[in-house]
């Protein structure tokens, strides 16, 4: 039997024990009552996380990847500028999204571990006519959290979309669409929603789906164009089964099992307990001299850590962070790969997985001859819990 180990990287995460119950049932009928209602009772609570009175959530087999397409397909026609908000590897993705779909694309940089400031990107914007601004809320390939809000308010006054990257944020980050002004939001299953891979989701609001309705080019993917998927999602809410393409079944039964427990703990206290547990590994991780990739605390993700390895220190620590129990993520950023590696803790992630990780890594750190004591990095991350 292979040991126990905790999985700590930035998607997949640990789930819930009654989540995973749900996709291991058999196969509703995805035309079925017991299955309309369930995916019913998902969009609707899905609307709540997303912050959208009443905007669209769209649930689709796939993957963040897939999402952003989504969003991007049925937004972009060819010849439309684009303004990417560049914090790193998803969002050089969205540029090539974007790209591929014909838009003319500017980013907008910052060196790696910062975030262009929110004049920056007003500046930006200001300077030509643009369709829609993408902004990666958490680049899970820095640990860098965008100013979404200050962003999403000036593009609204300008008539420019908004869509965000929240593959790393929703359910860990606040990102109210409507009092934020976000126009679409994209995120997958297996980070901070709490569910295993395999779902697309995207919440789209008003102004956006008029902009899809007021196209002139075609929708280029078929299976991504919204004038097919709208229908499905709309049906499924009245409590009417539709069918467009056959929905993942097992995965929506847990996907509601998972947005049940998280309106049930509340959006406003999970958000406060992924900032908790982030400022318990952070406190862990300065106990353990680490330098954390973003250069400032308000740049800083509370759904990921990404951290440096110490002088004398090299890639072979994750390995061994994992004959410690522990499951970490080397870099992504090609810029920096070797030179850093990646804890996630989003999702259900509690007390006694931040103690027990900064405890893995201070451990690997110690036999690898870094001079530290891993007692001091669990004892400052369990300080911080007990503030
Ligand atoms: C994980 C991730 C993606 C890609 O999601 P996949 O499910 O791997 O396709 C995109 N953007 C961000 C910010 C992510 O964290």
């Amino acid at each position: 039997m292979s040991p126990r180990e905790l999985l700590m990287i930035p998607g997949p995460v640990e789930y819930e024990p009654e989540v995973l119950q749900a996709l291991g049932g058999q196969s509703a009928s995805h035309m079925g009552p017991r299955f309309v209602a369930t995916f019913g009772r998902a969009l609707k609570g899905l609307r709540e996380i997303f912050g959208s009175a009443r905007g669209q959530p769209m649930v689709v087999a796939g993957s963040g990847t897939l999402a952003m397409e989504l969003a991007v397909a049925n937004l972009v026609e060819p010849g439309d500028a684009a303004l990417v908000v560049n914090t790193g590897y998803f969002s050089e993705r969205m540029g090539a999204v974007l790209e591929r779909h014909g838009a003319r694309v500017v980013h907008v940089r910052a060196a790696p571990g910062e975030a262009p400031s929110a004049e920056d990107v007003a500046t930006a914007l200001a300077a030509e006519r643009f369709k829609l601004v993408a902004i990666t809320h958490v680049d899970t390939s820095t640990g860098v959290l965008a100013p979404v809000e200050p962003i999403a308010r000036r593009a609204a006054e300008l008539g420019v979309l908004t869509v965000v990257d929240g593959v790393c944020s929703v359910g860990g980050e606040a990102l109210p669409l409507d009092a934020w002004a976000v126009d679409v939001a994209v995120t997958a299953s297996q980070k901070a929603l709490g569910v295993p891979p395999g779902l697309a989701l995207a919440c789209v609001g008003e102004r956006a789906l008029a902009a899809h309705r007021a196209r002139r080019a075609p929708v280029a993917s078929y299976f991504c164009d919204w004038a097919n998927w709208l229908p499905i999602f709309q049906g499924y809410e009245r409590g009417e089964p539709a069918y467009f393409a056959t929905p993942p079944v097992n995965l929506v039964d847990a996907l509601e099992r998972s947005v049940a427990q998280i309106l049930e703990e509340g959006l406003e206290r999970r958000v406060e307990r992924h900032r908790r547990m982030a400022m318990a590994m952070r406190a862990g991780w300065r106990a353990l001299r680490l330098e954390a990739l973003p250069r400032s605390d308000a740049v800083a993700a509370h759904t990921l850590s990404a951290l440096y390895f110490p002088a004398g220190i090299d890639a072979s620590l994750v390995a061994r962070v994992r004959d410690e129990g522990v499951v970490i993520a080397g870099g992504l950023l090609p810029a920096l790969k070797g030179r850093y590696f990646r804890v996630g803790h989003m999702g259900a992630v509690r007390p006694g997985d931040v103690l027990t990780t900064v405890g893995a890594v201070g451990r690997a750190l110690a036999r690898m001859g870094a001079r530290v004591d891993p007692a001091e990095g669990v004892a400052a991350a369990q300080r911080a819990l007990a503030d």
